[in-house]
């Protein structure tokens, strides 16, 4: 759908939904970041979320509280969770049928699932992990959501598509690196802030068996080199690897080997293959551990997104 159309599905469905207390806020957060307390001026926008094959009608902010639950960890600094926020009530309004989205394209009736290896996970209730914290955590939560309330980032006035990970390792990569279409705003990024993340540095070790059946090279001399790196993307992953069979794509490898990213070195042992991994996720977007290691070193959810997501704005949901 055009921008145009998008934006003329929005003005009908906010009139057929939210009739007429319709908020014109006309502020622009990119360039204007005080925050009004918005909260009394955004209606109840319902969305439908699949979950444990049910189609549960919600508050759009109710589903995003959960989702913020269910996707970064609490621990964050309050700026990450409000930068968690606003991406996942972006990525659920791009997809969102009252606004011209296509719905969830495995559950007809859904807006989106709740299943996070389709779209973002979803936390019906505290997590059980939160124990005797659980007040505050929740109380930390509502405020992330409540405090950006309705906003969402936007590229040319149009809903991106706000994809995120865990912990990119160093860059964040380029979304024509990994999928099959460059993403003006999903460029790659340096980051360098979430050297915290237990995830920055990991080994991983398969043995040479293991690989090889995984492969389908299983025919190799034991202990040989059974797959090459054929071209590394700009930000030093793995974008084309091939074995003596076929050619994989870095993400089918990575998934293929259950690799945390693509994003390795390797060496080859007698008996086994040892990885030596950077990050944790696809890459694409925003940083998690990054966004957190921004927000403490004092920038806020806005800076956070803009970094991530390159020339974007942060705005209402309903704007001039
Ligand atoms: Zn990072």
């Amino acid at each position: 759908m055009s921008r145009k159309l998008f934006l003329l599905a929005m003005v009908v469905s906010s009139c057929l939904i939210l009739l007429p207390a319709l908020l014109v806020r006309g502020c622009d957060w990119g360039l204007t970041p005080s925050l009004p307390n918005a909260s009394e001026l955004v209606p109840a926008i319902p969305i439908v979320v699949y979950i444990e094959e049910e189609l549960v009608t919600m508050d759009l902010e109710d589903y995003v509280k959960g989702v913020v639950k269910a996707e970064m960890p609490v621990s964050f600094h309050l700026e990450a969770l409000k930068a968690q926020a606003v991406a996942a009530r972006t990525y659920a309004v791009l997809r969102m049928r009252a606004f011209g989205g296509s719905g969830c394209e495995h559950h007809p009736g859904a807006d989106i699932t709740a299943d996070a290896q389709r779209a973002q996970a979803f936390a019906s209730g505290a997590p059980a992990d939160w124990g005797r914290q659980t007040y505050h955590y929740s109380a930390l939560v509502e405020q992330a959501v409540r405090e950006t309330d309705g906003l969402i980032v936007t590229y040319d006035d149009y809903p991106i598509d706000a994809v995120y990970h865990s912990t990119c390792g160093g860059h964040t990569e380029a979304a024509g690196d990994v999928w099959q279409q460059a993403v003006p705003y999903l460029l790659s990024v340096e980051c360098g802030h979430c050297s915290h993340s237990r995830y920055y540095r990991t080994n991983y070790t398969l043995t040479w068996e293991e690989a090889a059946r995984l492969l389908q090279v299983a025919g190799a001399s034991p202990g040989s080199e059974i797959f090459r790196i054929d071209k590394t993307s700009a930000s030093g992953r793995a974008h084309t690897i091939s074995t003596e069979r076929e050619t994989w794509r870095g993400l089918d490898f990575r998934t293929r080997l259950g690799l945390p990213s693509t994003h390795f070195n390797h060496e080859v042992c007698p008996d086994v293959i040892l990885f030596q991994c950077q990050g944790w996720g696809h890459g694409v977007g925003m940083c998690q551990y990054g966004a957190d290691g921004l927000a403490r070193s004092g920038r806020s959810f806005l800076d956070i997104l803009s970094h991530y997501y390159p020339g974007t704005r942060v705005r209402p949901i309903f704007h001039e």
